[in-house]
C-alpha cells in the first residue's frame, strides 16, 4: 500500500470525492444482540476454584494443554515481557476451531474481558470467555494500538522464506506444529493444516493510519501479568512463546530476549456454575438456500 496503483494513478478525483469519503461509518455487526456470558456467575465460580494443571512453555517452542468445559485457564508473563501465539480447538473434533476473523468482526481488533473467542463455521459459537485481562487498562494508545490482537495470523516460516529467502525453524506456526504432533501422536504434516490464526496474547499491534500497515510495539506485558479465561466447551489448546519476544523488534529470528509462558489450569466446584450451559452449536439450518 505504500505505491498508489496503477489504476489510481489514471482516474481523476471526482468533484464529490470529499463527500463520498464523509460518509459516516456504520458498524458491519453491531453485536447488541449477542447472547451475553455472564460474567459474575464466572467471576464467583473462580473463586472457588482449585489448581489442576500447569504447563511453563518455553522461549520459541509450543506445549499443548486441555481443558475441560466449565474450567478456567490463565495465561501469565513470567520472567519477563513475552507475546503468546494461542490455538484453540474443540478437544473432541478438530475441525471446529478458533476463528480469529469473525472473533475480530463480532468484537473489534484486540479482546478483553467479557469478551468471547468464536469458533469456525459451521459450529459459530463461543468457545471461550475471557474473564480477566491485567492489561485491561491499556485501552488504544496513540499509534492505535492495543493488546491481544487478532488481526495478525501467526509469525510462519513460509512467509519468512518469502520476504528473506531463508529457512527459520521456531516461527509460532512451526512451533504449534511440532507441539500438536506430539500432543496427538500425529506426523508433522499431518499437524500442520489444523494450525490457525491465532489469539496474539499480550501482543501490542495495530494499522498505520497513513499506509494502514500491519504494525506491532513493545508489548506492555509485564511478569505478573495475565488473561484468563473460562472454557465455554471442551478444548485442546496450544500456545507458541513468539521468537519476537516481546515483539518489540523483530520476529522469525532468534535476535529477540524470549522468556517462557506459564498456563494454568482451574477447576472450580460443580455447584458454582449451577445455571450455565455449554453453548450448543449454531442454530443456522445449513440448507443454503436449497431442500
Ligand atoms: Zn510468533
Amino acid at each position: 500500500m505504500s505505491e498508489i496503483p496503477s489504476s489510481q494513478v489514471n482516474t481523476p478525483t471526482p468533484a464529490d470525492a470529499d463527500r463520498r469519503r464523509a460518509v459516516a461509518p456504520v458498524i458491519c455487526y453491531p453485536n447488541e444482540t449477542l447472547p451475553q456470558p455472564n460474567l459474575a456467575t464466572y467471576q464467583a465460580a473462580r473463586e472457588t476454584a482449585q489448581k489442576m494443571d500447569e504447563v511453563l512453555v518455553k522461549p520459541r517452542e509450543a506445549s499443548c494443554f486441555t481443558v475441560p468445559a466449565g474450567q478456567f485457564f490463565r495465561i501469565t508473563s513470567v520472567e519477563g515481557p513475552q507475546v503468546g501465539d494461542l490455538n484453540l480447538w474443540n478437544m473432541n473434533d478438530l475441525s471446529e476451531r478458533f476463528f480469529s476473523g469473525k472473533t475480530r468482526a463480532l468484537h473489534g481488533t484486540h479482546v478483553t474481558t467479557g469478551e468471547q473467542l468464536w469458533s469456525s463455521l459451521p459450529h459459530l459459537r463461543p468457545m471461550a470467555t475471557i474473564i480477566s485481562d491485567t492489561l485491561g487498562w491499556y485501552g488504544i494508545d496513540q499509534y492505535g494500538g492495543s493488546v491481544h490482537d487478532v488481526i495478525g495470523t501467526r509469525c510462519d516460516p513460509y512467509t519468512g522464506n518469502l520476504l528473506s529467502g531463508e529457512h527459520y525453524h521456531h516461527c509460532c506456526h512451526s512451533n504449534l506444529t511440532r507441539a500438536l504432533a506430539d500432543h496427538l501422536g500425529m506426523s508433522l504434516s499431518e499437524a500442520e493444516p489444523h494450525i490457525h490464526d491465532v489469539l496474539n496474547v499480550f501482543m501490542c499491534t495495530g494499522f498505520t493510519r497513513n499506509t494502514g500497515q500491519y504494525f506491532m510495539k513493545a508489548s506492555p506485558v509485564r511478569p505478573g501479568d495475565y488473561l484468563e479465561f473460562f472454557a465455554e466447551i471442551d478444548l485442546l489448546g496450544a500456545l507458541s512463546a513468539c521468537p519476537g519476544g516481546d515483539c518489540g523488534a523483530e520476529h522469525t529470528s532468534d535476535t529477540a530476549r524470549c522468556h517462557p509462558l506459564l498456563v494454568e489450569v482451574f477447576a472450580p466446584e460443580t455447584e458454582a456454575l449451577s445455571g450455565w450451559q455449554s453453548p450448543k452449536q449454531n442454530g443456522y439450518n445449513r440448507s443454503h438456500g436449497r431442500g
